[in-house]
């Protein structure tokens, strides 16, 4: 093939391939790393809706609703290096293990996603690879890029909680999950419960021990300080309660990103078991 042909094959590759996340590259040496893992509900053309109605799409089983506008508006405020997932949850989940049974999932909070029904182990093998490997490798490039620029990075990971949940409501307005290291969770925890006016869960709505997700793989596992901030989705569901809340956790994590102990590798294992080295 000649290098005409091979340029032009290249973009044609290109056009038709769906960029599975984007980075907004920031500082590599500012000391926070922000991660989106379930920033958008969109999905490649090939995959169609995977038999939903669109109407599913909108809700909190595609993605977390608001948690890409919040991360984009840190990223821009802080400085700080993010990358964020383009793809819906429902095609595979980077928040889960390769061999998590819910990488990608059957059902859905009560919907049957009818795409993922026949999902054989090539297709899955199909979607790890064009989708949640450059995700991940993403993230790994990005902390290796701090490494290399003199700062251990810690990682901070946004998502969101719905308001409701099997018909209660949930009263906290923001959750900090973490496994067993506590060296950003905790202070994150205090600062934020300085104002008597939020409900900050600790653990809450749910724990952050879960088994081989996101912020076990490039947190626990590389030793690095790490949090996952849950918002509720109805507080960030518009562009002005996105940007309040970027008003108001931007200092929190400016304040956060100066203490020295989180720039450190310190490995804390996990509640979840024994750490598999990388
Ligand atoms: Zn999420």
């Amino acid at each position: 093939m000649d290098m005409v042909t091979t340029r032009m094959d290249d973009a044609k590759n290109a056009a038709e391939r769906f960029a599975s996340y984007v980075t907004i590259a920031g500082d590599p040496a500012y000391g926070l790393i922000l991660l989106c893992d379930h920033a958008e509900n969109r999905l490649p053309a090939e995959y169609g809706t995977l038999g939903l109605p669109p109407a599913e799409f909108e809700r909190h089983i595609a993605y977390d609703p608001g948690a890409g506008a919040v991360t984009r508006g840190l990223a821009e405020r802080l400085g700080a290096p993010a990358a964020l997932t383009t793809f819906s949850r429902l095609l595979i989940d980077p928040n889960r293990s390769e061999d998590d049974p819910t990488l990608i999932m059957r059902l859905s909070d009560g919907a049957i996603v009818p795409g993922n029904h026949r999902v054989d182990a090539a297709e899955r093998q199909r979607r790890l690879e064009r989708y949640y490997a450059p995700y991940h490798a993403a993230v790994e490039g990005m902390i290796d890029r701090s490494i290399a620029a003199g700062v251990i990075p810690a990682l901070v990971s946004v998502h969101s909680f719905t308001p409701l949940w099997r018909g209660r409501a949930r009263p906290w307005q923001i959750g900090i999950l973490w496994d067993a290291d506590p060296r950003l969770s905790l202070p994150m925890v205090e600062h934020l419960a300085a104002d008597r006016s939020l409900l900050v869960g600790d653990n809450e709505p749910y724990s952050g021990a879960l088994i081989r997700d996101s912020m076990y793989r490039h947190g626990t596992r590389r030793g690095l300080a790490h949090a996952l901030i849950e918002l509720r989705q109805d507080l960030i569901a518009d562009e002005a309660g996105a940007a309040a809340w970027v008003d108001r956790l931007a200092p929190v994590m400016a304040d956060l990103n100066a203490l020295p102990d989180i720039h450190e590798i310190r490995h804390h294992g996990s509640r979840t078991g024994p750490v598999e080295p990388l």
